[in-house]
């Protein structure tokens, strides 16, 4: 069983499928374990599958693959227009989204998994642990025996998992805060993210998490204490660790991801009672609360 893919590109194939060989893989005997729908993940999986393969997909995240089509892509440039984002600049953005670009073909034959299903390959064991928050249908691996945590990109420990609000029905950041609750107990000796280094213990991460968020939840309150503003202004003030020296320089692509993980932390802060929006001439803007 294969655990995530990579973009639907070409030089991601070649790179992927030549890892495998090197491990053995026979790739017509695979099955393939998806954590969650962004195309760096999923994005091989429609090339990559042979005929009779098993995909694992939550239900959730399957359906926002299946509903990738232009009308999704419509209301979510119409929602981030509507939060402040700049329209030219939105139609840059979207036209270079690599979500767009490399994401797998969205007939696919999908499994699906939920919470406390249990996956049995060989001499493992995995159990899937639900995980909203980076999606809504994240979707984790542990197998307690052996003591392994796949955890796709629900935790990842040299950045930060991004949190991302598109539609207004939501409340990813209160989900991932909780999805980190519920794996924090478990036994867990070898944490094998989606990107970048291999960890031993996710509880110090967790930890490490949740404070990141708790500190930018505090810095959204202060850019608003400046006054009301929409949700551009709010995310081009956060501090972001990123190798431009302004705001004005992100790649568009950049700007929406940090503009959506903005939005994330105002919904949270609104559900909280912390924070107002209203519709003005411009859009919704953002205002503290009096209390
Ligand atoms: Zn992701």
């Amino acid at each position: 069983m294969i655990v995530d893919t990579g973009w639907n590109r070409e030089d991601c194939r070649v790179a992927l499928v030549s890892g495998l060989n090197e491990c053995g893989v026979d790739l017509e005997r695979a099955d393939f374990f998806i954590t969650h729908m962004h195309a760096d993940h999923s994005g091989l999986v429609s090339t990559l599958a042979g005929e009779g393969a098993r995909i694992y997909f939550s239900q959730a995240d399957s359906e926002i693959i299946r509903s990738s089509t232009p009308e999704h892509w419509e209301k979510m440039i119409d929602f981030a227009r509507k939060c402040g984002f700049p329209g030219e600049e939105l139609e840059k953005a979207v036209g270079s989204h690599p979500g767009r670009k490399y994401s797998p073909d969205n007939s696919l034959n999908i499994c699906v998994v939920k919470d406390g299903d249990t996956i049995s390959i060989g001499d493992y064991s995995f159990r899937c642990i639900e995980t909203p928050g980076h999606t809504p249908g994240h979707i984790c691996l542990y197998e307690p025996r052996k003591k392994i945590f796949i955890c796709g990109d629900h935790i990842l420990f040299d950045i930060t998992p991004n949190i991302t609000l598109s539609f207004e029905d939501r409340n990813p950041l209160k989900e991932y805060l909780t999805s980190l609750d519920k794996v924090y107990d478990l036994d867990v000796e070898l944490v094998l993210p989606g990107h970048r280094s291999i960890f031993r213990n996710q509880k110090e991460r967790i930890r490490e998490l949740k404070l990141h968020h708790q500190a930018r939840l505090t810095e959204v309150i202060c850019i608003l204490e400046r006054g009301k503003q929409n949700a551009f202004q709010v995310a081009s003030q956060m501090t972001w660790a990123i190798g431009f020296k302004s705001w004005d320089l992100f790649p568009p692509a950049q700007k929406l991801f940090a503009f959506g993980e903005a939005m994330a932390h105002l919904k949270y802060l609104e559900e909280e009672g912390e924070v107002g929006w209203r519709i003005e001439k411009q859009g919704i803007v953002f205002s503290l609360r009096q209390n």
